[in-house]
């Protein structure tokens, strides 16, 4: 009898090489592959799968072509002790399977296989010898046809950002390490030079941070800065602060620090001072000195706060770092503090400090889109408005909005639901110079409601109609000749906010509107909204 060409013997030997030790598995393994060849025609290109992790997928090795590094050889670990061989094409081949009614003809194997007794207690012996003298009378063989669309795609080659290797996978986003599927962490070393000491020893020495003294609803500061020599004066402050142990500068630190080895360290205020320069982008600003480790960025004038929400995503998933910033689109006023950034640990590591700055050297990570109109006009439309039944009450509405940006209403009208008489006026306000055009009501889905047609007859371009803001659903945006339209529904006369006080500053910074920008509104866009308060309405 032969195991693929090789004597018993040989193979036996083989096993010892590969496999470690002459385990009874493996013994079974070979003649299960070569019962499984002869089943099969000769001369096919065949891969096998193994239904369990112990001891078969080796003999599958030895014996054939078929490895898990090549991928011909797979295991599904269904934990029955059989072999499959098939057809790379057609998937057509044999399953071979230890037999339980033919084991028991063979005593020390059925005990062996059903784990009958300790393997202590097991007679190897005579294991071995009825696993050889049993042949292929242990397995029964069965076609079958595998069905290959079910195994997992290869997938492509994506970077995790959290660990910054690459993986392969079927989307993009995090390796299965960093969602915390495996078995294995990263251990993290005990930085050499940073050891704190009791605060009693430290005078005279040097600290190595900015220390935050807390006075609950009174005042938050640094108490003591980097550099500075700790006095006894300072000693017994930092006792007060409930400090007991104290970070002091220490001879090494520096020195390490300031090799450009992979085990570098950086000190948060040279981390922030870092971060900074390469995230403010036009018409923000930073005083470069990080307080506490901290830089704060702020707005040099009025306008539109945008920030690259991807990279701002990306950049905050390096372990170790941090940066937090109003939300994107949203107004804010000269000198307002628009966001922060800063390192997590006192000392930052080398390769996380350079995984971060890779995010930052795409280009600016935020920046600001300044108010440039300021002749603002409101056309009001309603024909009981225009006839007087009822009380206009937008333009005390918007007299109030534009003053919050600084401005006053430069123009405004008056026009019946008359679709040719508010295109007129319309036109005539742009011509006026108008370069934000408030336009108020008959813009939802009455016969009356004829603003719409009015704007496109106008030449209205660049139109978006509705939002997804609740209240302002009906809202309008576009644009004619280059004054920047708004469309407001009714709604806004009872209601605060609504879709309009997140609009219009964005046309007040001319700040182009497109169909995404108006549906990354949704996400917070369920207003909540209270009644509207403005001057005669208190
Ligand atoms: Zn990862």
């Amino acid at each position: 009898m032969q195991i693929r060409g090789l004597s018993i013997e040989a193979y036996l030997e083989k096993i010892r090489a590969f496999h470690g030790h002459l385990a009874p598995g493996m013994v079974c393994g070979g003649f299960m592959v070569e019962l499984a060849f002869q089943s099969l025609p000769e001369g096919g290109l065949y891969d096998a799968i193994a239904e369990t992790r112990a001891c078969l997928p080796d003999a599958i090795q030895v014996l054939t072509p078929c490895t898990i590094g090549n991928g011909w050889l797979r295991i599904e670990d269904t934990g029955r002790f059989a072999i499959l061989f098939y057809d790379k094409h057609t998937g057509k081949g044999v399953r071979v399977a230890l037999d339980p009614e033919r084991l028991k003809k063979w005593p020390e194997v059925h005990v062996w296989a059903m784990k009958l007794k300790p393997k202590k207690e097991q007679d190897k012996k005579r294991l071995f010898s009825e696993i050889i003298e049993a042949g292929f009378g242990l397995y029964k063989v069965e076609r079958i046809v595998v069905d290959r669309k079910r195994f997992p795609r290869k997938g492509r080659i994506f970077t995790c950002p959290d660990c910054g290797e690459s993986f392969r996978g079927s989307e993009p986003g995090s390796c299965e390490a960093c969602m915390g599927r495996m078995a294995f962490f990263p251990l993290r070393e005990e930085r050499s030079g940073m050891q704190a000491l009791p605060v009693e020893e430290a005078a005279g020495l040097k600290a190595l941070h900015d220390m935050t003294r807390i006075e609950p609803g009174v005042s938050k500061g640094a108490a003591i800065v980097k550099g500075q020599s700790l006095g006894e004066s300072d000693i017994q402050l930092l006792k007060s602060m409930g400090r007991e142990r104290v970070y002091v500068e220490e001879i090494g630190v520096e020195e390490k620090r300031l090799e450009n080895s992979a085990d570098a360290l950086f000190h948060e205020n040279e981390v922030a001072l870092a971060f900074a320069e390469k995230m403010a982008g036009s018409g923000i600003t930073y005083l470069p000195f990080p307080r506490e480790g901290k830089i704060d960025f702020t707005a040099k004038q009025g306008g539109i706060f945008r920030v690259d929400r991807e990279r701002l995503m990306r950049f905050n998933r390096c372990e170790g770092v941090m940066c937090a910033t109003r939300r994107n689109l949203s107004p804010v006023s000269s000198g307002m503090v628009v966001g922060g950034t800063r390192a997590i640990p006192l000392y930052l590591e080398k390769s996380a400090f350079d995984r971060a700055m890779e995010v930052l050297a795409e280009g600016p990570l935020f920046s600001l889109a300044p108010y440039v109109f300021s002749r603002l006009g409101v056309l009001v439309t309603g024909t009981e408005v225009f006839e007087g039944r009822v009380r206009d009450g937008f333009l005390p509405i918007l007299e109030d909005l534009a003053a919050e940006y600084g401005l006053k209403v430069t123009e405004s009208r008056i026009c019946p639901d008359d679709a040719k008489k508010i295109a007129k006026a319309a036109l005539e306000m742009v011509e006026g110079g108008v370069q934000v055009l408030v336009v108020t009501g008959g813009l939802s889905v009455d016969p009356d409601d004829v603003t719409r047609k009015a704007l496109q007859d106008a030449g209205l371009v660049d139109e978006v109609y509705g939002a997804p803001v609740l209240p302002g659903a009906m809202t309008l945006t576009g644009r004619i000749a280059s004054t920047r339209i708004l469309g407001v529904p009714a709604g806004a006369l009872y209601s605060a906010p609504t879709a309009m006080d997140f609009l219009l500053p964005w046309l007040l910074a001319d700040f182009p509107i497109t169909r995404a920008d108006m549906a990354s509104l949704g996400e917070g866009g369920f207003l909540d909204a209270g009644r509207r308060k403005f001057k005669g309405n208190p």
